[in-house]
């Protein structure tokens, strides 16, 4: 039984169609890459699937549920970008509280959700940080908190770890996997690193010209002779 299932999805931009009739089926639990060149398309179809963009046609279902029409806030959707895209003029606490503060949840439930996720992504004691005072590795941790904070059950990873230099971008990916088996998300994971998603995914979709052109375990795809 798929989890998250994309039918037929079609997205433009005023007139350019991006994605053109794309589906995808992916099992509660498992990791998922988006490889292919830049613009491809990787970046639309998880916008489409957090509700940034409105499908023009086609179908998202997660957990049996049509979300197509949903709001950003109902589909509960963790997403992370490729530049940290934190707020500047809030600490490292605000940034993350601030997805539960436009809930109703009490001040010392935020409290203790944000210092649980903080110490998830080993950044306790970095609170009340601002993130220009931060590395790019801690930003992107803070982020990937923020992200998760709301618990969803899908997390999507738009380049996370690019603009990071390799040795932290391994650590990064690390962290990224741990969470993931941990909390037991559904990621789908966008990169143009080939060695990056065979080192992190369950399953690997190769995407070119808006459309999937094969799809495989990391050792199908690439690792049997
Ligand atoms: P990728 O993530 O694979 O690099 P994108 O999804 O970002 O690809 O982009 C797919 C195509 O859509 C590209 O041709 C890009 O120029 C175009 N595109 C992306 N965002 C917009 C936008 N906001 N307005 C118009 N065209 C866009
Ligand atoms: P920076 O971007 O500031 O260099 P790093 O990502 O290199 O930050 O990590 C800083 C600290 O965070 C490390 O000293 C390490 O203890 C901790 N850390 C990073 N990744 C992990 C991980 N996967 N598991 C546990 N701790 C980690």
């Amino acid at each position: 039984m798929s989890y998250l299932e994309i039918q037929d999805l079609t997205q433009s931009y005023q007139n350019i169609h991006v994605l053109e009739h794309l589906s995808i089926n992916v099992e509660e639990g498992k990791f998922i890459s988006l490889l292919g060149p830049s613009g491809c398309g990787k970046s639309t179809l998880l916008r489409s699937i957090c509700g940034l963009l409105r499908a023009d046609s086609g179908k998202i279902i997660v957990d049996g549920k049509d979300i197509t029409y949903e709001s950003v806030q109902k589909r509960n959707i963790g997403m992370v970008f490729q530049s940290y895209a934190l707020f500047p003029n809030m600490t490292v606490y605000e940034n993350i509280a601030f997805g539960l503060k436009v809930q109703k949840i009490k001040p010392d439930e935020i409290k203790k959700k944000v210092l649980y996720y903080l110490d998830l992504v080993s950044l306790n004691g970095k609170e009340n940080r601002y993130p220009n005072e931060l590395s790019g590795g801690q930003q992107q941790r803070v982020a990937l908190a923020r992200a998760i904070v709301n618990q969803p059950k899908i997390l999507l990873l738009d380049e996370p770890l690019s603009a990071l230099d390799a040795q932290i971008r391994r650590r990064l990916r690390g962290l990224i996997r741990e969470l993931q088996q941990k909390l037991k998300m559904t990621v789908l994971f966008v990169t143009h690193d080939q060695e990056e998603a065979i080192a992190i995914s369950d399953y690997i979709y190769v995407m070119n010209n808006g459309k999937f052109e094969q799809s495989d375990t990391p050792e199908d795809l690439y690792l049997r002779p």
